[in-house]
């Protein structure tokens, strides 16, 4: 049984990743989408947040679970006998980085097997900040993001009000 994890941050989830997501089912027989919780990154959504965003865009893809982690992804992979680490490469920014993970998580596991996959043209200019930024500054990316993940992140702004300040200078 070929069992991968999908580890990312997912703040929120978009539709660059729900491309991989569909991809790498079609690979594995088991796909856990992992949010991981011990980023550096000061997260817009909680992780409680990001797993029900989540499971909901998931729903229906039967192969598919949505878990939570934190501290070293190759304990967790252990933890769950997956051997197959996936990630998304949008650029050569993104590879570099990903090299050297994928070379460190090889040093600490190596069964563990980092598999990378293209971003689809269509979506690779996309990242869950870029399209943060944009919509803070008014910009429609919905059609970037799952419609419930799209009013979601509309009412975050808002309510904490990272929008309305640009909303009120456009006035
Ligand atoms: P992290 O903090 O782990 O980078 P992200 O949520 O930003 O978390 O990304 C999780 C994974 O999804 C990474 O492997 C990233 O390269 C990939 N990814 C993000 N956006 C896209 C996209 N538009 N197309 C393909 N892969 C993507």
């Amino acid at each position: 049984m070929k069992i991968a994890i999908f580890p990312g941050t997912f703040d929120p989830l978009t539709l660059g990743h729900i491309d991989l997501i569909k991809r790498g089912r079609a690979l594995f027989d088991q796909l856990a989408v992992a949010v991981m919780t011990n980023t550096s990154k000061k997260p817009l959504f909680s992780v409680e947040e990001r797993v029900a965003q989540i499971k909901e865009a998931t729903a229906g893809m039967d192969n598919v679970s949505v878990i939570t982690a934190q501290g070293l992804t190759v304990k967790l992979m252990n933890k769950i006998g997956a051997d197959y680490l996936m990630r998304g490469l949008r650029n050569t920014t993104d590879f570099q980085y990903e090299r050297d993970i994928a070379t460190m998580n090889k040093f600490l596991d190596k069964d563990v097997e980092t598999v990378f996959f293209l971003a689809d043209p269509k979506y690779q200019h996309l990242s869950s900040s870029l399209l943060k930024e944009v919509a803070m500054s008014g910009g429609d990316i919905s059609a970037y993001l799952p419609g419930q993940i799209s009013t979601a992140l509309d009412q975050r702004l808002k309510e904490r009000k990272l929008k309305r300040v640009v909303d009120d200078q456009n006035e």
